[in-house]
Formats: C-alpha cells, structure tokens, sequence
C-alpha cells in the first residue's frame, strides 16, 4: 500500500514526527486544558501551490510551493518561507507548528505558520529566482496579509526576496502593505537589527544557560553546524564574549582549529566559498568528525534531525544551542537529558528572528521607526523574560527546558483556544 501523508500518521523520521511526539510529552502538564490537545496535532490550514515561470532558456519550469497555517488562536499566522530542494508539505507543517509554540513561548501576538518552495535557488539566476518569487506570492496571495498571515526569510531566503513579495502583494491589492512580510530592507519597512536577531537571540539565551550552568564563556570551547545567518552570527557574538569557535560545518564541508578559528578572515571567505575556503585558518576533517569534536557548546543551526541519538551519545558538549529549528530528534533528546546536557530548545533559542519581526511589523503600522538600541534592548528583555519564566517551570515540575517550554506555550495557546471556543 502506498504511504499517504495525512496530518495524524506522520512518515517515519521526519520532522512532523518529532513535533507530534514533543506535544505528546507537554500532555502531563497541561490540565484541563489537554482536552484541546489534539488541534495542536494537526494545522488549521495547507495550501499546495503550483508555480511555474519561464527559464532564461525560454523553457518552462514548474515548483511546487506551500503555506501551511498551523495555528492563529493567539494572532495572526507568522512564519519565514525556505527555498530548498528537499522541502516538502510534511516537512513545512512542521516548521509552521514550532512557530505556533515559539510565538507562544515568547508571548508575542501570532500563531505560527511556514512556507517553502521545493528548488534549489542556488541553480537559478537572480531573474528566475524573482519570478519564482513573485509568482509564489502571488498564489499564496488569497491567504496571506497583514492581519492573517505574515511570511519572513528562512532557510535561502532574504531581504531583497521579501521586498519582491511585498511589492507583489501590494501591486496585486493596490497599495503598498509593508506589513504583510517582515524581513524587508531597511528603506523599504525593514527593521535595523532584524538581520542579527535570530544570531543575537542564540547568544542571549546561551549566555544566560551557561551562567546558570556555572560556564565561564571566557575559553570555552564552541562547535558551530550552519555559516548562514544564525550561525555565523551567533559564533562572532560568542567570540566576541572571549570564547573560541573550534569547530565550523557547512554544506561545503568542516573546519576545525582547536586554538579557535579567525572568524574575522573565515565570515566573508565562507560567503563565497562555503567554510572549506579556509584551509589556511584550519584542518578540513570529515563532516562526521564534527560530532565529536571536543567542545563545550554545540550549535546546531542547520536542518531539522541533525542531531540523532548517535551523535547525542558522541557530544563532549555540556550544553547543546538549538539555533536550528528541529535539530535534535526526539531519542537524542532523551539520550542528552541522561547525559546530564542541557537543551536551549529551537523555541526559545532562535525566537529572537520572529521577535524582532514582530517590532519591524509594529513599526510598519505605526510608520515610526525605532533606534538599533532600543530593538536590541527590547529583544534581550523579551528572550530573558521568557527564558527565566520557562526554567521556573522546568525547576518546579523537574521536566527538561524544551517540555517546560512546550508547557508554557501550549497553556497559551489552548487557553486562547478554549476562550474563543468553536465556531461555527
Ligand atoms: N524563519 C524564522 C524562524 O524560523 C523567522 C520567522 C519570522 O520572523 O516570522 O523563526
């Protein structure tokens, strides 16, 4: 019999799989209100696109898109769009379900939702890949806005793509909405400080870990997986703190240097030619090697699933950073819990993004413009706060951070839930 996708059966090892089982663990610790349990389990609402654009050869090409909404109990849907190959309509269900915990998590006013497109950006030329733009907007048009559904960069996606669906949007309602994507450049409705948010966020949240871990950053060793906008950003505001960045993985390969690579030669060499491009500052090993590496921090700021129960059981780290959404699967999990490594869960630790996504849509309401300080003390407030508040709730029921923060998540959204009760 063939494997039908369906929202409750999810195919095996895949991201949807590991959400499911992570709601499954919050149950315990929701009360009444686990009644509501089972709309969390599956999204409100999955749109499957055609698109199809002319090739600079003249030929035609067609990608299929998606836009899932999995929750707008508490708000609008918020959530980036990837371009990647491999995403498929189980994988963006996912992703758009973690948005729906991690803007719970950090008590903004959105549910969560997740596009992508299935192609890979880096064989198209910038044409192609604006056509493919527009013409993915344009179709996820009759759902998405600034008071429904707000899209934001992802995995291959940035600033300049998020201006051409901004400008296909507004052309195709007949203004111009700076508010229904965030991520845009600065002159065009953007936020200063969104480009380093998600990065910033990762180092907030892991330099209060460490110090409740008795950890002095000063030395302390860091393995980085993913160069693009999470990671790199993360691994220059730890080094900047006195650590040292030992081992780096990217599509490319993986470097290591366990005196700390330059990351002011190994940043804008790896823009171009991925991290290898820096033999000079490091040893090239095999990617498995980056496992075990000796380190003190592991940041996975990848894919989902990298992190498997294998190389749970090879980590030194003492402290694992989920820059990534979905790094670790659910066995590795348990493996770090009984190895006594501490888990800044994807929900909390890369909220800082939709954060500062959520003030650059505040901004572009209110058409006043904030300073680069007060976005950056208004992120490190709201990550601190949600932080502390969720390792309360770990001590007080003895549960790891990623249940604890699912607990205080899904109280928020099932209560939205049940206030708003069922209609029609
Ligand atoms: N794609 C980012 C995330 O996974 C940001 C989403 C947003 O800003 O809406 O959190």
């Amino acid at each position: 019999m063939s494997e039908q996708l369906s929202f409750v059966s999810p195919t095996a090892n895949s991201p949807w799989g590991t959400y499911l089982s992570q709601v499954d663990r919050v149950v315990p610790y929701l009360g009444p209100l686990a009644r509501w349990v089972e709309t969390l389990k599956r999204p409100k609402r999955a749109l499957i696109v055609d698109v199809p654009i002319e090739m600079d050869d003249g030929t035609i090409a067609h990608f299929e898109g998606y836009r899932v909404q999995h929750n707008m109990s508490r708000g609008p849907g918020k959530g980036g769009v990837r371009f990647h190959p491999d995403v498929t309509l189980e994988e963006v269900m996912a992703l758009s379900a973690w948005m729906t915990i991690k803007t719970a998590a950090v008590n903004l006013p959105y549910g969560g939702a997740k596009g992508g497109i299935r192609v890979d950006p880096k064989k198209l030329s910038l044409q192609e890949l604006e056509k493919v733009t527009r013409r993915y907007t344009s179709e996820i048009g009759i759902i998405i806005g600034p008071h429904t559904d707000i899209p934001a960069p992802d995995v291959n996606t940035n600033a300049q793509i998020m201006a051409w669906m901004m400008d296909t949007y507004s052309m195709n309602v007949g203004g111009t909405a700076t508010g229904v994507v965030t991520g845009k450049p600065l002159h065009l409705g953007g936020s200063l400080g969104r480009v380093k948010a998600t990065g910033r966020g990762v180092f907030v949240t892991g330099r209060e870990a460490a110090r409740r871990l008795g950890m002095d950053l000063r030395g302390a060793r860091i393995a980085v997986q993913g160069f693009g906008n999470v990671g790199s950003v993360a691994a220059e505001l730890f080094a900047e703190a006195g650590a040292k960045i030992v081992a780096v993985q990217d599509h490319t390969g993986t470097i290591v240097n366990s005196n700390g690579l330059d990351l002011a030669k190994l940043v804008p060499i790896s823009r171009t030619d991925g991290v290898i491009g820096f033999k000079a500052g490091g040893d090239i090993v095999p990617n498995e090697d980056f496992w075990n590496t000796p380190c003190d921090i592991l940041i996975p700021a990848a894919l989902e699933g990298q992190l498997t129960a294998e190389r749970a059981q090879k980590t030194t780290a003492r402290l694992v950073l989920e820059g990534a959404n979905g790094p670790t699967v659910p066995q590795a999990d348990d493996i770090l819990a009984e190895r006594g490594v501490l888990v800044v869960p994807d929900v909390i630790c890369n909220a800082g993004g939709v954060t500062v996504s959520y003030f650059e849509w505040v901004q572009d309401f209110s058409s006043f413009f904030w300073d680069e300080d007060e976005i950056n003390v208004r992120l490190d407030r709201i990550m601190m706060n949600a932080l502390n508040h969720i390792w309360d709730t770990a001590d007080k029921h003895k549960i790891p951070l990623r249940t604890a923060t699912y607990a205080v998540a899904c109280e928020r959204i099932l209560m939205a839930r049940q206030e708003r009760g069922l209609y029609p």
